[in-house]
């Protein structure tokens, strides 16, 4: 047995936390560090032998849950036989090209090559550098700037923090950098004008990507990146017609389409990616968590045909492409890659979180589209979130300072059950390993329910919690 209170010590004077209030945290105000141990299916379990349904598959990520000895053994397989070789000037290892070629077969728009990285920050990072070299290289230099979205989320190193549409991720750290730019939330509920249906909430949307594009001048926008579905943003499944729109407006001032399926790729909407329910055509793709399901950190930029062609048709005047990590294409994280992927394949997990996913979209509906301090249920396969409002008709938001999504979280963590509190606003977001069965969505969707009606109760005798 490990010792508790040790263990939080020394988290607590040593580990710097991302997301965490400091000084809350370094005196105790937040309580002590949870210490995870163990995890079997959609379960992990605490140091305190408490069991919790991971309602979040970490974040986004754990796609085929917790404990498959598969992955294990695949991991310690290359690790006995060759824990890491590089892959800078032409070395490569089998899990490796296999992985690669497993991607460039199965990922949307016209994929070509796969740069490999260690998250999605750094997959995002790339992807902007690489729209840097192409317009370059294509004799375009003043075609620079990139466009992502407010609440979209692609990461927090400094190009990809700055393309993170969400002010708090900007605040003190000198971001965004200068050339990436946003526009408006695809989101109808809290953005449509009164009796705006979808498709015109939409077409006005890109009617505001255009100004935009215009009032920078369009030799100066090289790309647009967005998740298919916004995802830490608050879970918005995009508005009817959303896509036709803004692809029409991206062709039309020849700018790149970067599709950010970090949270979206590998089955988690209830297709192989977002792209693909949505009718998206990228030029670059990124993936990561899914696609080790979190085993260990991998990501890939996914280079299309349009983009890769100018690189390589360039080579001989600019020599060699000088970007690369250490770990780019890591053995070991290759190897999970294609154990995961194999998977996700035997066990149809895309078409397990369409099916799964449409009950638990048709489950939270029925038991909280009533409640009365809920504003919206949204959600598309095995994404959900629910947006709590103080008032339903008006849509008013609740007092900050009451914390109800944080609240409604804590009470359902309480009972045994991990879903998150999202940013803006009063949100309570679900992405649960694609192996969840419709029993235990039911369990989920009912431990949610009385979290939910524990803080009403509270709310109603006005304690502030
Ligand atoms: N893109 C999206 C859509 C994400 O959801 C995330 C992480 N939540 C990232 C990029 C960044 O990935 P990472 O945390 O691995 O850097």
């Amino acid at each position: 047995m490990i010792d508790i209170k040790i263990i939080a010590e020394r988290d607590r004077s040593t580990v710097l936390h991302p997301f965490t209030q400091l000084k809350e945290f370094a005196t105790g105000k937040i309580g002590d560090p949870t210490i995870f141990v163990g995890g079997k299916g959609i379960r992990v379990e605490d140091a305190q032998g408490r069991s919790y349904i991971d309602g979040f598959a970490g974040l986004y990520c754990v796609n085929i849950g917790y404990g498959r000895t598969e992955v294990a053994e695949a991991i310690a397989r290359q690790a006995y036989q060759l824990a890491y070789y590089h892959t800078y000037a032409a070395h490569t290892t089998e899990e490796l090209a296999t992985l690669s070629e497993r991607l460039v077969r199965m990922a949307p728009g016209k994929p070509s090559k796969v740069f490999f990285g260690l998250s999605g920050s750094d997959a995002n990072e790339t992807q902007a550098k690489l729209v840097w070299y192409y317009n370059n290289l294509c004799g375009q230099p003043k075609k620079k700037k990139i466009i992502s979205r407010e609440r979209g989320y692609h990461g927090c190193s400094v190009i990809s923090g700055s393309m993170t549409g969400m002010s708090f991720y900007h605040d003190h750290m000198d971001l965004p950098f200068p050339g990436i730019l946003h526009t408006g939330t695809p989101h109808h509920y809290w953005g449509a004008e009164s009796g705006e249906t979808e498709e015109s909430f939409s077409r006005r949307r890109a009617g505001e990507l255009e100004e935009l594009i215009l009032r920078e001048g369009p030799e100066t926008i090289a790309a647009f990146i967005a998740e298919p579905v916004l995802g830490t943003g608050g879970i918005t499944p995009p508005p009817t017609g959303y896509w036709r729109e803004i692809q029409t407006v991206l062709k039309r001032y020849d700018v790149l389409l970067i599709a950010d399926e970090v949270i979206c790729g590998f089955g988690r909407t209830g297709a192989n990616f977002g792209c693909t329910l949505y009718g998206i055509e990228p030029d670059l793709v990124t993936v990561a968590k899914g696609l080790t399901s979190g085993y260990v950190p991998l990501s890939g930029a996914i280079v299309g045909e349009r983009v890769y062609a100018v690189m390589e048709e360039a080579a001989d005047r600019v020599g060699a492409f000088s970007h690369g990590y250490t770990y780019s294409g890591h053995p070991i994280a290759a190897a999970a890659a294609n154990a995961v992927l194999d998977i996700v394949e035997k066990e149809r997990l895309s078409d397990r979180a369409r099916i799964v996913g449409s009950h638990f979209q048709k489950r939270l509906k029925e038991r909280f589209a009533q409640t009365e301090i809920v504003g919206e249920v949204r959600g598309v396969g095995l994404l959900g979130a629910i947006e709590f409002v103080a008032d339903r008709q008006t849509k008013r938001r609740f007092d900050p300072q009451l914390k109800v999504g944080a609240r409604i979280s804590k009470a359902a963590r309480d009972r045994g059950l991990i879903a998150r509190a999202m940013p803006h606003g009063d949100i309570l977001g679900f992405a649960p390993p694609l192996v969840v069965s419709e029993a235990e969505i039911d369990e989920i969707v009912d431990l949610a329910y009385r979290a939910t009606r524990q803080v009403m109760d509270e709310l109603a005798k006005g304690s502030v919690g």
